[in-house]
């Protein structure tokens, strides 16, 4: 048996399916975990580290997201925070916008961020003393969720909000996506100097074979299309690829950048 020894909230990444992060909080004896898509992770880390699972968090409904959730309540009883109307039955403690959570056995709280587009319901989780932000398939290192429910407006609303949290914030997004966001970015901003600094920075992580995320605000701010869509360049790009009609509104460019990824 592993000796567990209570040390300050840390989070580990557990890699899952082709590029998805599901992320372990724990202290060395309790432990929550955010979006189990697939049990099997969390339940070896959960074995190797020696840890008591207190709680799950989701973000949104989707199965790579959720999948994982009825096994771990059968190893464990714990209660599950999720968004209040994201169609998930599993959710024992629905939350919404400025809703606050003390993690069980942790000393983490989080406040709870409205972000719908990507789902209509989803929902992040926000600790403004430790600096973390758990987004799922919201902000992404050097991108976005795709809109499958909302609207280019309320995803736009839902980044700003993001976006607006202070420059060090650690963001946990959910998927392992960063280099092909980069090569979009670099399509559409290629000019800059911070974008040219975190694709060497970003490609050199892959090839060591470790984890690009998280990123920081302050990063995604510098570099992130999805964040930086009222720049001259990135309007110039949209422009000359026949994307939007010079002149057009913010919100036009928003949703012909998340158009022209999608295809990209
Ligand atoms: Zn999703």
């Amino acid at each position: 048996m592993p000796v567990s020894a209570q040390h300050s909230p840390t989070v580990r990444a557990l890699p899952a399916f082709k590029d998805n992060y599901l992320w372990l909080i724990h202290d060395g004896v309790h432990a929550a975990v955010v979006d189990p898509g697939d049990s099997g992770p969390v339940l070896a880390a959960l074995a190797e580290l020696g840890l008591t699972l207190t709680a799950i968090l989701l973000t949104h409904h989707h199965a790579d997201h959720t999948g994982g959730v009825p096994a771990l309540l059968a190893h464990a009883a714990v209660p599950v925070y999720g968004p209040r109307n994201d169609r998930i039955a599993a959710v024992t403690v629905p939350l919404k916008q400025g809703d606050r959570v003390q993690v069980p056995g942790l000393d983490v709280h989080f406040e709870v961020i409205d972000v719908p587009g990507h789902t209509l319901g989803h929902i992040a989780y926000y600790s403004s003393a430790r600096q973390w932000l758990f987004c799922g398939d919201t902000l992404f290192a050097g991108g976005c969720g795709r809109i499958f429910e909302g609207t280019p407006a309320q995803m736009a609303g839902s980044l700003a909000k993001l976006a607006a949290l202070p420059d060090d914030t650690a963001v946990y997004c959910a998927h392992e996506y960063t280099l092909a966001n980069l090569r979009f970015a670099n399509a559409v901003e290629a000019g800059s100097p911070a974008l040219q600094a975190r694709i060497a920075s970003d490609t050199a992580k892959r090839e060591a074979g470790q984890a690009t995320v998280p990123s920081t605000i302050r990063v995604e701010k510098a570099t992130n299309p999805f964040l930086r869509y009222t720049e001259p360049a990135i309007i110039g790009a949209l422009v000359d690829a026949g994307k939007v009609d010079a002149g057009a509104a913010p919100l036009d460019h928003f949703a012909a950048l998340r158009a022209w990824k999608n295809v990209f």
